[in-house]
């Protein structure tokens, strides 16, 4: 089956889990796109705050124009520095990038605090579409379902699909989830929600295609839902956002 994949980290890795080597490079994720048929997919930097970001931002850029028919780059910003509504502008302006990650946790950001109203503002106003890593404390789907309904073009993708999740995708109809690290009982559940907001991710290089790729297959939904899931959701959100919609 053709896959889109919504979370990829792709360049040079950051201080953090250095146990792991995350750090991959452009031809060698192409390859990995190749040997599992991967067509298309969202790619940001590695998780490296401080000032670090607008040097991962400037390789995504030039990988994406390496790659422009496979790769859909975000940028990624430190919430917290003062220079980070200057980063996001340059993300969209300058570097062409199509959204933003966020990690409230890795960030160490509480996102509904009034303090970063002011990035969301700005992110709104260039419509850029922003996947956030979702799960516990600041991450909670609850505190970002806040700034999904506060901002009118802002079109959020929950990462990590879990049990929480499941509830935001129900309760906030402009919202996407993604599948990186779930289990296939919460893609069941998401399922009966809306099989039309669930987006494949597999977060390589931390997670692995094979495991990543079987969790959704594992999963007891229908044939049709699966194509959704690994491709086609991908492809209607994508063609929203081109159109400025929010999704
Ligand atoms: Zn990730």
């Amino acid at each position: 089956m053709k896959i889109c994949d919504a979370h990829v980290h792709l360049g040079k890795s950051g201080p953090w889990q250095p146990y792991m080597h995350p750090t991959i490079y452009v031809d060698e994720l192409i390859r990995l796109f190749d040997k599992y048929n991967v067509e298309q997919a969202t790619v940001f930097p590695n998780p490296n705050v401080g000032d670090k970001y607008p040097e991962t931002n400037d390789y995504i850029a030039k990988c994406v124009k390496k790659y422009p028919k496979r790769l859909i780059g975000f940028g990624r910003v430190d919430p917290r520095r003062e220079d980070a509504i200057k980063e996001l502008n340059r993300i969209k302006n300058v570097l062409g990038l199509t959204g933003l990650k966020l990690h409230p946790m890795v960030e160490c950001f509480r996102p509904d605090h009034h303090f970063f109203s002011k990035l969301f503002k700005r992110a709104n106003e260039l419509s850029l579409p922003i996947l956030f890593h979702s799960g516990d404390g600041f991450s909670s789907p609850g505190l970002i379902l806040k700034i999904a309904k506060k901002y009118p073009k802002l079109s959020i993708i929950l990462g990590h699909l879990r049990e929480s999740t499941v509830s935001a995708l129900k309760e906030y109809k402009y919202v996407y989830v993604e599948t990186s690290g779930t289990l296939p009982d919460f893609i069941e559940l998401s399922v009966d929600v809306d099989e039309d907001r669930i987006l494949f991710g597999s977060d390589v290089p931390y997670y692995r295609y094979p495991t990543q790729i079987a969790i959704v297959e594992a999963a007891e939904i229908s044939q049709r839902a699966k194509k959704k899931i690994f491709f086609e959701n991908f492809q209607n959100f994508l063609s929203k956002i081109n159109k400025g919609l929010k999704c």
